[in-house]
C-alpha cells in the first residue's frame, strides 16, 4: 500500500524531475489555476492581508476565509520555526480543518545586509525554514523583502545567495521565489558611471534596474518570481512588459490594488490575467494592505474576493 510519505515522495520527484527539464513553466502549469472544483475559481489569499483579525482567533479566521469562497493561502508570520504562536504542525491541521490549502509562504532571512561573513547563516536558515515548510505542505517559499542592494557587487552577491536558497528548497520539491516592491525598480549605476544629474535627471534613465539585475542572475531552474502587480505599477513599471520578455519567470502573483481589487483605477486586471494566463499563471495570491477606515480587514477581504469571482476574465 502507498503511504503518505511515499506518495510525498513521488510528488516533490516530480516537481525535481520537472524543474531540471530546464523550465520552469510546464511544472507550475500542471497545478494551474482552473475551475475543477464544481466550477469554483481557485483564489488564493495572502493572509498578511487580514493581520490582527486572523491572528487574534486563528482557527475561526481560517474558516471564514473559507466561507468567503478562498481555497489556497500564502503564509506570512514564519520565525522561530513556528507559525505565530503555533507548530507548524499543528498550523496545519488547523488550516486543513478549515478546508483551505496552503501552497505558499512568506519568509524572511534573520540578515538584511548580505555579505560574505554571513551567507553561511542565511543559508543554514534556508535549510531550517524548508524543512519546516515540508511539514506546512507548501509548494513555494517566497522572499517578500529587498536585501539591501546599493551597487552591482551588493546584486551578484544577492544573487548568490538567491540561487542558493532556491538549490535548497528544490532538494526538498519546494520552488523558491522573490516577491516585490517598488524599490526593486530603482536605478543603480554601472560600474564606473555617474548618474545623471540637474534639474531632469528623473527623467533620463541610467544604470540598471535592480529587478533587471535579480532576473538576469539568478538561475531561472531555481528561483521564480512571484510579481506584486501593485508595487511593479508603483514602481512606475509595466507588468505586461515584463511578462512579455520574461515569459516563464512569473508563475506566481500577487493581485493587490491601492485598496480593495478594481476600485482605484490604477490596476488594468483584465489585461494581466490575460497574459498571465497565456504565459502558464500557475496561481495568484490576492493581498490588500491599506484599507478604508469603514470597513474590517474580512470585509477588504471578501470584496477582493467578490470582484475577482465576478469578474469573467479570471478563471
Ligand atoms: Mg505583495
Amino acid at each position: 500500500m502507498e503511504t503518505k510519505r511515499d506518495f510525498l515522495k513521488k510528488l516533490s520527484l516530480l516537481t525535481v524531475g520537472g524543474f531540471m527539464a530546464g523550465s520552469v513553466a510546464p511544472v507550475l502549469a500542471s497545478t494551474k489555476n482552473s475551475p475543477t472544483v464544481a466550477g469554483k475559481k481557485v483564489v488564493g489569499l495572502q493572509i498578511y492581508s487580514l493581520g490582527k483579525e486572523l491572528t487574534d482567533n486563528v482557527p475561526s479566521g481560517m474558516k471564514r476565509i473559507a466561507e468567503i469562497g478562498y481555497s489556497t493561502i500564502e503564509l506570512a508570520g514564519y520565525g522561530n520555526r513556528k507559525m505565530g504562536q503555533y507548530d507548524v504542525g499543528e498550523y496545519r491541521k488547523i488550516v486543513d480543518d478549515a478546508g483551505l490549502k496552503i501552497t505558499s509562504s512568506h519568509v524572511n532571512p534573520p540578515e538584511r545586509k548580505f555579505t560574505k561573513e554571513n551567507v553561511t547563516k542565511i543559508s543554514d536558515f534556508w535549510k531550517q525554514a524548508v524543512e519546516d515548510h515540508v511539514k506546512l505542505g507548501v509548494k513555494s517559499l517566497v522572499q517578500p523583502m529587498m536585501p539591501s542592494i546599493e551597487n552591482h557587487e551588493d546584486a551578484k552577491l544577492v544573487c548568490e545567495v538567491f540561487n542558493n536558497a532556491g538549490e535548497i528548497s528544490k532538494a526538498a520539491g519546494i520552488n523558491w521565489g522573490y516577491h516585490n516592491h517598488n524599490m526593486e525598480f530603482k536605478r543603480i549605476a554601472k560600474p564606473g558611471e555617474t548618474p545623471p544629474s540637474g534639474p531632469f535627471a528623473s527623467f533620463i534613465p541610467f544604470g540598471d534596474i535592480i529587478y533587471d539585475l535579480l532576473l538576469a542572475g539568478t538561475d531561472p531552474k531555481l528561483v521564480f518570481f512571484e510579481m506584486d502587480v501593485y508595487w511593479t505599477v508603483m514602481g512606475q513599471m509595466d507588468p505586461l512588459e515584463y511578462f512579455e520578455k520574461h515569459p516563464t519567470r512569473f508563475p506566481v502573483l500577487h493581485i493587490k490594488d491601492r485598496s480593495v481589487l478594481g476600485q482605484s483605477g490604477m490596476m488594468n486586471f483584465e489585461n494581466i490575467f490575460k497574459k498571465a494566463y497565456s504565459n502558464g499563471l500557475s496561481e495568484y495570491f490576492v493581498e490588500i494592505e491599506k484599507i478604508k477606515a469603514d470597513m474590517t480587514q474580512f470585509e477588504g477581504v471578501k470584496q477582493c474576493f467578490d470582484y475577482l469571482n465576478n469578474s469573467s476574465f479570471v478563471k
